[in-house]
């Protein structure tokens, strides 16, 4: 299911939607702060273009708030397991805690994502590169 060719794949390995193989940051891990929202200007393998026109991840910031959502309802369930009552506050600090913990990996993911809507995978691409002029 991990295999290279499934979305899945270039998601969580943060890699070109078109070829699988050309990263899609220059800081390529789901962890690190730094560079974090450094997306490259296109594949160093395939040259597919990852920001195709303006704005184009606008659309992102919906999948990155539904990414959210799972950390923060963890966060809250161990709440649970503390405390008798979650107040609204709790959710919130559980909201924002969520959100420093993991802001490089939903900002990422939350591209990668929506780039794999638009782009699928070519097992061409990575040997037959487009824009090369040959
Ligand atoms: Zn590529």
């Amino acid at each position: 299911m991990l295999g290279k060719g499934s979305k899945l794949y270039s998601i969580c390995k943060l890699k070109c939607p078109r070829c699988h193989e050309g990263d899609l940051f220059a800081n390529n891990s789901l962890l690190g702060y730094r560079k974090m929202s450094q997306m490259l200007e296109h594949c160093p393998v395939c040259h597919q273009m990852y920001e195709p026109e303006p704005g184009y991840y606008y659309g992102a910031m919906f999948v990155s708030y539904g990414l959210t959502t799972g950390p923060t309802l963890a966060i809250v369930g161990l709440m649970m397991m503390f405390s008798e009552e979650i107040t609204l506050w709790m959710f919130v600090g559980a909201l924002l805690l969520s959100l420093v913990l993991f802001l490089p990996a939903i900002f990422k993911l939350s591209r990668a994502i929506w780039i794999n809507i638009f782009i699928s995978y070519n097992p061409e691409a990575a040997t037959h590169p487009q824009a090369r002029g040959h």
